[in-house]
């Protein structure tokens, strides 16, 4: 933390504060986020921090799109629709946009008039990218999109959706391209049904259906055939937004129960009088130290250029799982008034559920990191 990027977080704290908490019983009701936060957000430098002034952004690195994150984390707005709209969509547009793509779509999702979705998973398939069925066929200067997209964070209220669409199915990966759709008066660009989850209400997660979009050539990010190197590519960044949001959550949890245990009464003793209590609060803030150690170990290596697939991997299921642990050890504390809605522990208990799903499953995680500890005696056995 520089003293910029704490007064950034600050910016972002009172930001979401003011505009965000007021506005998320209404939007968890109409399951999204008002455009009008957008733009306020873009007002404020909070959108694509990480995104080079050049392009319109606020000129720094993804570590300050993070800060933005963690602000949120902590004044108890849900930071999907940002982490996808910031840490995601502009950096595939800013490593593989041309210069014409840079300038068409960065400053207008900076200032947040347009908003931004990534649509990899379909109804049939999530973990195997590389077995997506959207087609996307060549005819003339333009290409067809034909397909059908879930789960889509910001599907709704997207104005610009990178859409990965296969030209050569029987290619698996290397057939895979992103287009990125302009949403606004497109033919044959549909929402689906906007997705009532567990959590993350505000959120609007939707399906997405493709009849026929003509996206022009010069909408595709990067050459045919390389957009899942690209989504590869991009994924340690993406990761690691989950183990920066556990973080803010984790510690955010044992915040919240700590002063809670002070404060409550049982059997005429503040709660933190009880022995089990202490140990509960004490072990939770200890996981919360060690944590924040490994953040910042995974911090320096994206600032070094060494996050490598596998340390991002352990990062991703192991920050994950440690926020569902520990966000229900803190719920607990807080009795029958955890489990209400209108406490920021319960929401976040089914927040952290979604952590480790999307992202790449834990399972995926594992499998990648349990692959690079196969010695080549055992690679034919694992295969
Ligand atoms: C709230 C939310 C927001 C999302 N936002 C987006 C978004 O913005 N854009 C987008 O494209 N997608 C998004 N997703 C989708 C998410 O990325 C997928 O749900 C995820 O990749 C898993 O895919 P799936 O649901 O098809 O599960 P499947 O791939 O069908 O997996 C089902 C289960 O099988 C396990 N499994 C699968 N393969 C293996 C294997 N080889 N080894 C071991 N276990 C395996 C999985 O780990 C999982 O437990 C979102 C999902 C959620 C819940």
């Amino acid at each position: 933390m520089t003293e910029e990027r704490r007064a950034l977080h600050d910016l972002a704290y009172r930001f979401a504060e003011e505009a965000g908490v007021p506005a998320v019983d209404r939007w968890r009701a109409q399951q999204r986020v008002d455009r009008s936060f957008w733009t306020a957000a873009g007002t404020h430098g909070l959108l694509c921090c990480g995104v080079p002034e050049s392009d319109g952004g606020g000129g720094g690195s993804v570590l300050d799109d993070f800060v933005v994150l963690d602000a949120f984390v902590r004044a108890g707005v849900t930071p999907a629709p940002m982490q996808v709209h910031n840490v995601v969509v502009p950096h595939y547009i800013v490593r593989h946009g041309t210069a014409e793509q840079r300038r068409r779509w960065l400053p207008e999702m900076a200032a947040g008039r347009m908003i931004g979705a990534l649509a990899m998973t379909e109804p049939d398939t999530g973990s195997d990218v590389q077995a997506i069925r959207t087609r996307a066929v060549r005819s003339g200067d333009h290409y067809v999109l034909t397909g059908a997209k879930t789960f889509i964070t910001n599907g709704a209220t997207a104005d610009l959706v990178l859409v990965a669409a296969t030209t050569d199915p029987a290619a698996r990966g290397r057939g895979i391209s992103l287009f990125a759709v302009e949403t606004k008066d497109c033919a044959g660009f549909q929402v689906g049904r906007v997705l009532h989850k567990m959590g993350q209400h505000e959120s609007d997660t939707a399906e997405l259906v493709l009849d026929e979009v003509r996206v022009p050539v010069g909408h595709r990010l990067g050459a045919e055939g390389e957009g899942f190197a690209m989504l590869m590519g991009q994924l340690p960044q993406e990761r690691l937004i989950v183990a920066v949001t556990a973080t803010a959550a984790i510690e955010h949890a044992v915040d919240l129960a700590t002063r809670y245990v002070n404060e409550r009464y049982a059997f005429g003793k503040p709660l933190i009088a009880q022995q089990h209590v202490r140990f509960e609060i004490a072990e939770c803030a200890t996981h919360a130290r060690v944590a924040r150690a490994f953040l910042d170990d995974c911090i320096h290596r994206l600032e070094a250029g060494t996050l490598d697939d596998v340390t991002v991997s352990m990062a991703k299921w192991w920050f994950s799982e440690l926020e569902g642990r520990v966000v229900d050890r803190c719920l607990q504390l807080f009795g029958g008034y955890g489990y209400m809605d209108e406490y920021p522990i319960s929401r976040m208990y089914t927040a952290a559920r979604a952590q480790r799903i999307y992202g790449g499953t834990n399972e995926i995680m594992k499998e990648i990191v349990g692959r690079s500890l196969v010695t080549s005696d055992t690679a034919g056995a694992v295969r």
